[in-house]
């Protein structure tokens, strides 16, 4: 730490992303990218963009507004892009939470939450997760708080129905309900058409997941327009220009291709049983995911050594040293040859270890 760093952030822990080892080649289950390259089309449409690069992008993302407005059915003035999904939950917490609007989210969820409470100084509670791991929509009914919560949740990979999000926004009509919808397209139920009846939802989902775009950095949230003007004033104060020229393009042909992502992600949601049911069969216990990844411990072998081995041998999940579930670990789903690899390293591990 340099001496001039400001001592309103000296003591912010940072968010750590998933480790990106450069060593050797790795089967890579750990940052829930998606194992399918973006389609011809995408690829195209960045490549072409980059040949006006000397300009500016449109800070509006108007094209890119328009193709999205029409894909989810709402207003063009209910959507804002930005730079991933991270920057819009940022966003929201510096539009909507302050001293006199603390937040609450649960006990186990995206690692990034308490750090935009943090950076931005706001209160925050940690609600815990029942014993099974879900959430008690109970928990969140009429808090009168503002709350973030991640459906499906990470890691858990656990959903709430559209109904119960609909019961959380109507129960706290003073606050802003943000609903991280990162993984949803791998089987969960949107949350989106609900924006039109509950004027503090908002719906934040990305590119990076469903739409193999984590390196173009590409996400938004949906909800009412007064919401994403709010929004929208942060970003005019920060940003302006947060998505550039080849990212807006690729997202364009990714909306146009959808076809082709949501078909990745059928496949996905096919690997993702298929690996559950081999990891049960192999004595593990699995949350019941509907995300592009698994949660998963076993009594015969404690998770950081599950992982450190997994990791000697090529392949990298995440583990987090979390005390609720530090024995569990987040296997991110790929092609059904990555799992291949995946299923018989483990059982090499659990026969080396038994
Ligand atoms: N929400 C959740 C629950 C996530 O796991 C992630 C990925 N780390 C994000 C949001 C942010 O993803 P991105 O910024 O790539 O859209």
């Amino acid at each position: 730490m340099s001496r001039f760093f400001s001592e309103k952030y000296k003591s912010l822990t940072p968010y750590t992303p998933g480790e990106q080892p450069k060593d050797m080649q790795y089967v890579k289950l750990n940052t829930n990218e998606s194992p399918f390259p973006p389609c011809p089309a995408v690829v195209k449409a960045a490549e072409d963009a980059a040949k006006t690069l000397q300009l500016y992008p449109d800070p509006d993302c108007r094209d890119l507004v328009q193709t999205l407005a029409s894909r989810y059915a709402v207003d063009t003035d209910e959507i804002l892009l930005t730079n991933g999904s991270d920057e819009i939950l940022n966003f929201a917490f510096m539009a909507f939470c302050d001293d006199k609007h603390p937040i609450v989210f649960p006990d186990i969820t995206y690692g990034f939450y308490p750090v935009f409470a943090k950076i931005n100084h706001i209160p925050y509670e940690e609600i815990p997760l029942r014993d099974d791991f879900s959430i008690d929509v109970n928990d969140y009914t009429g808090v009168n708080k503002n709350i973030v919560i991640a459906n499906p949740n990470a890691p858990t990979g656990m959903t709430l129905s559209p109904d119960e999000i609909g019961r959380i926004a109507a129960s706290n009509p003073d606050n802003v309900v943000i609903v991280d919808e990162a993984y949803v397209d791998f089987g969960a139920d949107s949350a989106v058409r609900l924006t039109k009846k509950y004027d503090n939802l908002l719906v934040t989902q990305t590119f990076s997941k469903s739409r193999s775009l984590a390196g173009g950095r590409l996400g938004y949230g949906i909800g009412s327009k007064a919401l994403i003007a709010d929004l929208n004033t942060i970003k005019y104060s920060t940003n302006p220009y947060n998505i550039n020229r080849m990212t807006a393009a690729a997202g364009i042909a990714a909306i146009q291709n959808d076809d082709y992502f949501m078909s990745n992600c059928r496949t996905i949601a096919e690997n993702r049983e298929k690996t559950a049911q081999a990891l049960k069969a192999l004595g593990f216990r699995v949350l019941p995911s509907r995300s592009n990844f698994l949660f998963a411990e076993s009594d015969s072998i404690d998770g950081g050594t599950l992982y450190m081995k997994l990791k000697e041998r090529g392949v990298l999940i995440r583990h987090f040293t979390l005390e609720r579930i530090k024995n569990f670990n987040r296997i991110t789903i790929g092609s059904a040859e990555q799992m291949d690899v995946l299923l018989s390293k483990i059982k090499e591990i659990l026969e080396e270890t038994a």
